[in-house]
């Protein structure tokens, strides 16, 4: 198939555009680099360096070159997505995430794309009424971020019944881990998520770990998530959208590994794996952090015969650590 990645510089998006190209389709890549890199790029992948919020650039895009005589699909990745961030600045997040969003069924509209994959989020849900979360499960966001997920999933939801465009609403879980073949490297700048923090004290770049909250209802007091390997999440991209095209059906879906880890059981893996000491201290809980947070797979492998298979979590600390310690700077 023709497939259009918007995102596909990101760090999901790198091994999305990775999965595709290994299935044999034909990638083009969509994105703006404001936090894609170039050296997340492949070669067999034509780039279209642009903005969503830039209609006719979009437009163009989504016309294809006459190699490509159009597109069959369009993964759509390209969002911010940091939660504090958004609570702070919700007009970043109304502009890229939800109006360009918009962009993108418009110009799939105009030009014919019937079948689109989006990143959505388990930030959907807001504070957990039980675990694991299922498609059932009350969607309540905590954040001005899920809301944006939650409102993009209700407008295609829209696009689907008006305009024939059918979607996979992929909501992820703490997507993690880098390919377990090595073959994408760029670092996420600034990151704020658990692994990254973690690996860039391991290589000297933070001075310590601040670990929000040891006082948890939880196995040791520290929150427990649900880690899934981005080449897991990648692999449940590419059948989304097989299963969407063959069954002519929209489709939402949890994704995590069903397993949950704390934040101590992360540094433990993290310090015995990398052999460096990782400082750390404690710190009051973030505002709006659930306790516990795990994905139900159910029905992900009830209709895709999807389960996360490399989500352990050594594996996804393993994968990680084989990327900073080769690129992570000391100062
Ligand atoms: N966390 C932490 N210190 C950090 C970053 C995260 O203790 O510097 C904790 C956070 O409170 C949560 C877990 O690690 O319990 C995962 O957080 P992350 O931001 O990676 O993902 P989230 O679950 O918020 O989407």
């Amino acid at each position: 198939m023709n497939v259009l990645i918007i995102g596909g510089a990101g760090y999901i998006g790198s091994h999305v555009v990775r999965e595709f190209l290994d299935h044999g389709h034909n990638v083009t890549v969509f994105d703006d680099l404001s936090s894609g890199l170039r050296e997340n790029l492949f070669p067999e992948a034509t780039f279209f360096h642009n903005t969503i919020l830039e209609y006719p650039a979009l437009l163009a895009a989504c016309r294809g070159t006459s190699d490509t005589n159009g597109f069959d699909a369009v993964v759509h990745l390209a969002a911010f997505k940091a939660v504090g961030e958004s609570m702070l600045q919700p007009e970043k997040y109304s502009l890229n995430n939800i109006s360009g969003t918009i962009n993108i069924l418009n110009a799939m509209a105009d030009t014919g794309i019937k079948y689109m994959v989006f990143s959505s989020s388990a930030a959907v849900f807001g504070q957990p009424q039980y675990i694991p979360l299922d498609e059932k499960h009350p969607l309540d966001p905590e954040s001005y971020y899920g809301f944006t997920k939650l409102e993009i999933e209700r407008i295609m939801g829209w696009y689907d019944n008006l305009k024939g465009i059918r979607f996979a609403s992929l909501r992820y879980f703490n997507a993690a881990g880098y390919d377990a073949r090595g073959r994408i490297t760029g670092l996420e700048q600034n990151p704020t998520n658990l692994i990254p923090v973690i690996m860039e004290t391991a290589v000297g770049m933070r001075k310590e770990l601040t670990i929000f909250g040891n006082d948890y209802d939880t196995r040791d007091g520290t929150c427990v998530r649900d880690y899934i390997h981005v080449n897991d999440l990648s692999v449940a991209h590419a059948a989304a959208l097989d299963y969407i095209c063959k069954n002519n059906k929209s489709l939402k879906l949890n994704l995590g590994s069903e397993t949950g880890a704390t934040v101590l059981e992360i540094l433990e893996s993290a310090r015995r794996i990398t052999g460096r000491p990782i400082p750390s201290i404690f710190s009051g809980r973030r505002s709006g952090d659930p306790k516990a947070l795990t994905a139900s797979s159910k029905l992900a492998w009830e209709l895709l015969g999807w389960k996360a298979e490399l989500s352990d979590v050594d594996t996804i600390i393993r994968s990680t650590w084989e990327v900073y310690k080769r690129k992570g700077i000391k100062v």
